[in-house]
């Protein structure tokens, strides 16, 4: 994306706000999206703040066939003084790039995305909600739009950065969840696209999921993809586990996503001297470690819960109760403070947080 202007064309109508308590997550969008395209002989071109509406795409565009597509999720929140705040907002155009990369897609300009989403997110900053935990979920994506039935990179894309008002994920405070330890299905594997966020991978991990739901399960618990030994991920989570003191969160392997909040984690940690460790973890040593009461806290970390606590997991039909199945001191600690610093009422000692206006 070289640098060139912004259009920008108002919506003439505004789309009805939702009451904060009847917010939802990503089922209401909000009156503006941004839209540039991609074509091999002139890179990115049309920069577009529109209003929003339907896309018109040939049926042969490939992101429909082979699922050419990458996508990103953060959240804009609304501080006390009336900005708005980002996390880390660079990271994720990073790693929209690092998944374009793995799906033979074009590269964005980072920061010029980054500038795209801050235009955008000031046009629609009336529709950040303001209650306590609401935020505004912000979806970048990139789809392939060359119709072409070929099994072939794409040589045209589009860029989009759509905006939903979102709810607390935890209207009735933080609560933990129970986990069914996923045998049969995996989400990804060495040398595969887990560490794109890439749309393949989610609905890959659809039917695991619809199983664990049927057996009143929030979440799977995903295992490695080729021995079904070692802990990956939970749902679409990283995950961290406090042992006799220490945290664990399964090492970077080729196949597990690297998370915002799981990388922002191991660096609060590490400020505030606990220990903490990426490494292999396997389903046996978390039966032992909980056998023998050192398993004291388990929690999944990402942008929509950021902290999501384990109370129970189930293994083979055997199950195992987290601190009493109650939210452990350190996921609460963790939780407040990231979520303190997203919208500006903690220190934020690392400067993460991004203000727009
Ligand atoms: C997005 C995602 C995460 C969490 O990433 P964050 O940047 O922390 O939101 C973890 N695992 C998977 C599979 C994901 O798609």
């Amino acid at each position: 994306m070289t640098v060139q202007t912004i259009e920008v064309k108002l919506s003439e109508s505004k789309g009805e706000k939702p009451l904060a308590e009847e917010l939802q997550f990503g089922r209401v969008f909000t009156d503006h999206m941004f839209i540039a395209d991609y074509c091999e002989e002139k890179g990115w071109t049309d920069h577009r703040v529109v209003p929003y509406e339907p896309l018109t795409l040939d049926p042969a565009a490939i992101v429909f066939h082979y699922g050419q597509t990458v996508f990103e999720g953060l959240k804009a929140y609304l501080s006390k003084e009336g900005k708005i705040r980002l996390f880390r907002p660079e990271q994720n155009m990073r790693r929209m790039n690092q998944s374009c990369e793995r799906l033979c897609m074009p590269q964005i300009d980072e920061e010029f995305a980054l500038e795209a989403l801050k235009q955008l997110l000031i046009v629609d900053k009336d529709w950040i909600p303001k209650a306590e935990g609401t935020s505004l979920y912000i979806r970048p994506f990139m789809i392939a739009t060359e119709p072409y039935l070929g099994v072939a990179p794409s040589t045209k894309y589009r860029f989009m950065i759509i905006l939903s008002p979102v709810g607390s994920y935890y209207k009735e405070g933080i609560h933990p969840v129970k986990i069914l330890v996923e045998n049969e299905y995996v989400r990804a594997v060495d040398g595969g696209t887990g560490t794109a966020k890439t749309a393949g991978n989610y609905a890959a991990s659809l039917k695991a999921q619809e199983v664990a739901d049927q057996k009143g399960y929030s979440q799977v618990l995903w295992l490695d993809g080729v021995e079904k030994k070692y802990i990956e991920e939970v749902g679409s989570m990283n995950v961290f586990f406090k042992i006799n003191g220490e945290v664990i969160t399964p090492e970077l392997n080729g196949s597990i996503l690297e998370g915002i909040t799981r990388k922002s984690i191991i660096q609060l940690l590490k400020h505030w001297n606990i220990p903490v460790i990426e490494r292999k973890i396997s389903m046996e040593e978390l039966k032992e470690a909980h056998a023998n009461g050192a398993l004291e806290e388990a929690f999944g970390t990402g942008t929509a819960a950021v902290i999501s606590p384990i109370g129970e997991f189930n293994w083979q039909d055997e199950k195992f109760v987290v601190n009493e199945g109650k939210t452990g001191e350190l996921s609460k600690q963790l939780y407040d403070t990231l979520t303190g610093i997203q919208t500006g009422t903690v220190e934020d000692p690392f400067n993460w947080g991004v203000e727009v206006n």
